[in-house]
């Protein structure tokens, strides 16, 4: 194989969310040379739609399933946590954190106060059960029959996580045009990827290549002769309120079902009183079908009938499609753990949840390490090549928001 490339890195990774981050920034650390490629900005995709909750297993408890497997996610919220203290593997000091903790809490109905009981003795070591004066403001409401519980998982600013991580790189994450990337992993010592952007066009030498495109693995696997269907992605209409919303909330309504009827987490919007309410969970799962304003309702109607002392007037509105992308299961199923597809020197990773980045690049620089050289390659990104721009938050992007008062 020729070496004429723009560069030779020891690693190259496709896709800057938060898994090519987090793996970008470990192995840097690790004195290895990287080159992050990114197709849009960095941490866009699932990373720059996800609630940010640095899961424990929460999920799992809700579902009886906090066995095996998935009991490697209890671990996830420590190393985040030394991670934002600045003495973890990677140096997050200074990312923004929305709320220390969350909240469970019940709706009124008997099953659905049984269900979060249940849920809160599964995890009693993380959860505690909150009297009416330790109850953020719209659960500590006299009207409110519910059961409160205080769970130990921290929620972070995901877009300025991200920006932090890709500002803590070497060197920025190259902007590329994504149909442009030809893999060429037919070397024995030395794969490549061929890349292309603005007229321009490079070429990268590496000892491997993992791609962390999310939804994007799934053109990458068919551009390397396998196939998409070695990824699966489950579809997810999520919707959002802005306004003059007095009180965040970070929290997960339970129902009787085994899931949460929502997900809420607060974001700032313009103002210390102007939040953006994001709200996820059964009704973005269920609403796949809606259409958009249908969607807006559900979800309005959701939070009116849990919380009726809300006040919702003179919010605006807005619901967007996001597909979470997965190694493909049996029979379509959830995985519970981060997954990696390994031919050869070129891997293909999903986290599978935000919480789990730091296992993901556990397992695969565990992988890396046969393919790799005791020499760090020299690896400088071609000069004068873009970088990728920052991805903004979904509420920060253009919008058309939508109004029920006026
Ligand atoms: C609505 C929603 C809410 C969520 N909430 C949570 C949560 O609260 N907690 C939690 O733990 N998990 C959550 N998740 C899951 C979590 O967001 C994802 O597991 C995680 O962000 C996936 O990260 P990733 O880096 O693998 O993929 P992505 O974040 O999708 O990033 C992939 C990157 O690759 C780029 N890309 C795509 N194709 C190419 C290409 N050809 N070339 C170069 N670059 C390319 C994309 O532009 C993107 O930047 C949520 C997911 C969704 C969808």
């Amino acid at each position: 194989m020729s070496d004429s490339f723009d560069a030779t890195v020891d690693v190259v990774i496709i896709g800057a969310g938060v898994a090519g981050l987090w793996l970008a920034l470990r192995l840097e650390r690790a004195g290895r040379s990287v080159a992050l490629l990114e197709a849009h900005a960095a941490g866009a995709g699932q990373t720059a739609a996800s609630q940010g909750i640095i899961h424990g297993g929460t999920k799992y408890a809700l579902t009886n399933r906090l066995t095996g497997a998935s009991e490697s996610i209890r671990a996830m919220p420590a190393r985040w946590r030394e991670a934002l203290r600045g003495g973890g593997e990677i140096d997050l000091a200074g990312a923004p954190v929305l709320a220390p903790r969350q909240h469970l809490f019940s709706a009124e109905a008997l099953a659905a106060k049984i269900t979060t009981f249940f849920a809160a003795r599964v995890m009693r070591d993380r959860v505690r059960s909150l009297p009416p004066e330790r109850r953020p403001a719209l659960l500590a409401h006299e009207r409110f029959r519910g059961n409160v519980y205080e769970i130990d998982e921290v929620v972070l600013d995901v877009p300025a996580l991200a920006a932090l991580m890709a500002r803590r790189l070497s060197a920025p994450a190259l902007l590329v045009d994504g149909p442009s990337l030809r893999l060429d992993a037919s070397g024995r010592e030395r794969v490549s990827v061929h890349f292309g952007a603005g007229g321009a066009a490079a070429a990268i030498g590496a000892s491997a290549i993992v791609c962390c495109a999310g939804r994007g693995n799934e053109a990458l696997l068919a551009r390397a002769g396998l196939e998409a269907a070695l990824s699966q992605h489950r579809p997810l209409h999520m919707v959002m309120a802005r306004g003059p919303i007095e009180h965040p909330l970070f929290a997960h309504c339970l129902g009787s079902g085994p899931r949460p009827r929502f997900t809420i987490t607060s974001h700032e919007w313009d103002s210390p009183s102007h939040r953006v309410w994001y709200i996820g969970g059964e009704v973005a799962e269920t609403g796949v079908e809606r259409e958009r304003v249908k969607q807006i309702a559900a979800a309005r109607d959701e939070i009116a009938s849990v919380l009726p002392w809300a006040n919702l007037e003179g919010l605006e509105w807005d619901a967007f499609r996001i597909d979470r992308a997965e190694r493909a299961q049996r029979g379509g199923a959830r995985p519970n753990e981060p997954a990696i597809l390994e031919r050869g020197r070129l891997l293909f990773a999903w986290p599978t949840k935000l919480a789990f980045a730091p296992l993901l690049a556990d397992r695969i620089i565990e992988r890396l390490e046969a393919h790799l050289p005791a020499e760090r390659a020299p690896g400088a990104p071609p000069p004068g090549w873009p970088a990728a721009p920052l991805a903004p938050p979904p509420w920060k992007e253009p919008r058309a928001w939508h109004t029920f008062d006026r």
